[in-house]
């Protein structure tokens, strides 16, 4: 387990984030390196993702397996799931294919191993279903399997469309969607699915990609206009949907912003906290993202938990009231609602502790 990855700052990072484990592994004979941090157990096992990027730095590296898995820690506790949250990440090119590949992977999958089930991994951003199968080899805490509970896209996307109807019931009086123009950044997965269901909610879509084939289906399928990827922010819009990258929330992209609700997929949309008071200092209704996009981890609970397809949709359909709460209570308290979803996942948290951690499973 080991150290490459060394650096004061790098060491006040981890003693700062309050995280309950934190391993940095490395495997040299198969040119392995990754970070596994467990935030919290205090509801349950860490569940989260395995992300494989080439990340910059071992620091940014860091600040990523740091921050996502935080973020888990308070979707799963928000979502009313039975699991704390962590979160992994493997260093390097994610085009790397073939027997090195599967190297990697277990690999990776003997550090997750070595956590004894208070980590279970899952696929990510650079991952797929074949990966978690390599995985898989090493250790039974892995979800995302081939055949198991599939795409969780479209599930994610549902209960997108819901906090967002969630927070146009708070903002205008009516969920209904019918005639709002919503701007989709991101014509991935997840984007696809939302901009069909806004469709056939008879929204009117804006959208955008770096990738022209994807914006191409959109237009064609749904009959989306379609704007510059830069364009995307000050596009003429009810709501902005973030469903691409993390971070787009921020001080120059706020200048721009012309929608009076944000609600998206992406994880980490408002680059620092503050962001978030900012948006709420313009008036705007911010449906918090890891509230929006806890379909993800619902669709996973098929796999965890032996949920059903059926179970998995009503409890993603259910990300209205949740976000409806959320937004309700932040204005009673006259704070941003992005604080008031923490405050509620903290308070759930101490409870468990509270407890003695009596409602994990
Ligand atoms: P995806 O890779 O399928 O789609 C992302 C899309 O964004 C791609 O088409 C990409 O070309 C586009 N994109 C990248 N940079 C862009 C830019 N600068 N401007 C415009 N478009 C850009 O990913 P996804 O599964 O749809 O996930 C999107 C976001 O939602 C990610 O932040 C992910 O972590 C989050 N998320 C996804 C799920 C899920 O179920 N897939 C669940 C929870 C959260």
């Amino acid at each position: 387990m080991s150290g490459t990855l060394a650096g004061n700052k790098i060491s006040e990072l981890y003693a700062e984030s309050g995280h309950e484990r934190v391993v940095l592994c490395s495997d040299p004979e198969v040119d392995y390196r990754g970070i596994i941090a467990v935030h919290s157990t205090a509801l349950g096992p860490a569940v989260g993702g395995t992300r494989f990027w080439n990340y910059a730095s071992d620091e940014e590296a860091s600040l990523d397996a740091l921050r996502l898995s935080r973020g888990m820690t308070y979707k799963n506790a928000l979502a009313g799931l039975p699991f704390g949250g962590g979160k992994s990440v493997i260093i390097g090119d994610n085009r790397v294919g073939g027997e090195a590949r599967e190297r990697l992977f277990r690999a990776h999958g003997r550090f997750v191993e070595s956590f004894g089930g208070l980590y279970i991994t899952a696929e990510d951003v650079g991952t797929r279903p074949a990966d978690m199968e390599y995985v898989r080899a090493e250790t039974r805490h892995v979800a995302g399997l081939t055949g198991k509970s599939g795409d969780p896209s479209p599930v994610t996307a549902h209960g997108v469309l819901r906090a967002m109807q969630a927070a146009a019931k708070h903002r205008w009086g009516s969920e209904d969607l019918s005639g709002r123009v919503v701007a989709v950044q991101g014509c991935g997965s997840t984007g696809y699915y939302l901009a069909r269901e806004l469709h056939e909610r008879g929204a009117r879509l804006v959208v955008t990609d770096v990738d022209g084939e994807r914006v191409r289906r959109v237009v064609e399928e749904l009959g989306a206009s379609s704007v510059a990827p830069e364009e995307i922010f000050g596009a003429e819009a009810d709501i902005f949907a973030p469903c691409a990258l993390g971070g787009v929330i921020n001080d120059e992209t706020l200048r721009r912003l012309r929608a009076g609700v944000v609600t998206g997929s992406a994880n980490n949309q408002l680059r620092e906290e503050r962001h978030g008071d900012a948006l709420e200092e313009l008036g705007v209704t911010y449906a918090p993202d890891y509230v929006a996009n806890a379909g993800g981890i619902i669709n996973g609970c098929r796999e965890l938990l032996g949920w059903t397809a059926g179970q998995a949709a009503a409890k993603a359909h259910a990300i209205y009231d949740t976000t409806l709460n959320v937004l309700q209570l932040a204005a009673e308290a006259g704070i941003p609602a992005h604080r008031m979803a923490d405050r509620l996942a903290e308070s759930r948290l101490s409870a468990a502790k509270a407890e003695g951690g009596d409602d994990a499973p």
